[in-house]
């Protein structure tokens, strides 16, 4: 009897350790993503908050856009093209709990940074507050490290990190003062690993995970949650609008959903929308093998390394385009 008992806890420890290693393999998100997707709170828990995204005229903005909105917050949805934010906005109003003057299209080059104390005053002239940040606005690259033009490097610097960090600053102020506020980025996979052909792109995402830790201990005294956004291929817009090694060439090519292992757009802004719920400080989105690396990188970068040389970057760059890196 006792020997049966024993076995039966047994068969129960092995068969919730099958469970649990089935999940890892299936997880598109990092162990704590999934534990908040599971057992924390829900995006409704954002409802009434006054959401900022830049980059919401395409791709994971665009989404989380419509995520934010099912869930009822208020949106101000910023980027150069006009046209397309008001595509994004007619879409969030239809169906959904969102009245049309609970999003606020607000033209913006992340570039200009002129122009962004303006736009904080035109926020807050509209809603009164902001709780939230999203600085999601980015353009990816390809292009041979020994190659790329400094102009490139420049420009790419000034849309990834200086207009983030000039924009944040603008914002922060009235966050100070409300004694409140959450900043989410965009960074990458990029920003935990050295991402092969993208030199810059991956530059400009670790710069931005430095510049964000470093204020989430300043913040912190104030308030202010930071929540780091790393995710890996996704499908979207950014191989059109990728930067080469020129500054006059874009990469100008179309993701190929019959060749390309990406995360659903919809799915990205889902995860990370429960992210911003649940208040996480850095969050992994992206299925396997490319999670696999991330966690290489961060718990045995000596072992990530000899591998990623190992595996060569011919392989390496079919990873990162999420072509599984077969032949
Ligand atoms: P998209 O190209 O679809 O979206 C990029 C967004 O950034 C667009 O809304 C674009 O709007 C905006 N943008 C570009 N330049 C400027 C500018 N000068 N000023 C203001 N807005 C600008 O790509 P994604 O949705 O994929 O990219 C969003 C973020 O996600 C980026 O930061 C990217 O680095 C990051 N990311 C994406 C991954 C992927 O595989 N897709 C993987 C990892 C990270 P407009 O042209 O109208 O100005």
């Amino acid at each position: 009897m006792d020997f049966g008992l024993c076995s039966l806890v047994e068969y129960a420890i092995i068969a919730i350790i099958i469970v649990q290693i089935y999940r890892l393999i299936k997880a598109d998100g990092d162990l704590t993503l999934m534990w908040a997707e599971k057992f924390g709170s829900k995006p409704c828990a954002l409802s009434g908050d006054v959401v900022w995204i830049t980059g919401a005229s395409s791709g994971i903005g665009e989404y989380l856009a419509y995520e934010l909105a099912a869930a009822g917050c208020k949106l101000i949805l910023s980027a150069r093209r006009v046209d397309e934010l008001e595509r994004v906005k007619k879409q969030c109003i239809m169906g959904g709990p969102l009245r049309e003057e609970d999003i606020l299209v607000l033209p913006l080059d992340m570039r200009e940074f002129s122009t962004h104390k303006d736009a904080v005053d035109i926020v807050l002239k509209h809603f009164n507050r902001i709780d939230v940040l999203v600085n999601n606005a980015g353009r990816s690259q390809r292009a041979q490290w020994d190659k790329i033009e400094i102009e490139v490097d420049r420009q790419m610097f000034e849309l990834n990190v200086l207009g983030v960090v000039n924009l944040t600053r603008a914002v922060l102020p009235h966050m100070y003062e409300k004694k409140k506020g959450h900043i989410v980025v965009t960074s990458s996979v990029a920003g935990k690993l050295g991402a092969p052909m993208s030199g810059t792109y991956t530059g400009t995402k670790h710069a931005i995970q430095g510049y964000f830790e470093a204020l989430r201990v300043e913040g912190a005294e104030h308030q202010i949650d930071i929540t780091l956004v790393c995710p890996g291929p996704v499908f979207s817009e950014l191989l059109q609008h990728c930067y080469t090694d020129s500054k006059d060439k874009e990469f100008g090519q179309d993701m190929d959903p019959s060749t390309e292992n990406r995360m659903t757009t919809a799915r990205c802004a889902e995860l990370m929308a429960i992210a911003m719920a649940n208040k996480l400080d850095e969050v992994w989105i992206s299925t396997h093998p490319v999670l696999l690396f991330i966690y290489l990188f961060q718990y045995f970068p000596w072992f990530a390394r000899k591998i990623g040389k190992r595996i060569g970057l011919k392989r390496l760059a079919k990873l990162r385009e999420g072509r599984g890196g077969a032949k």
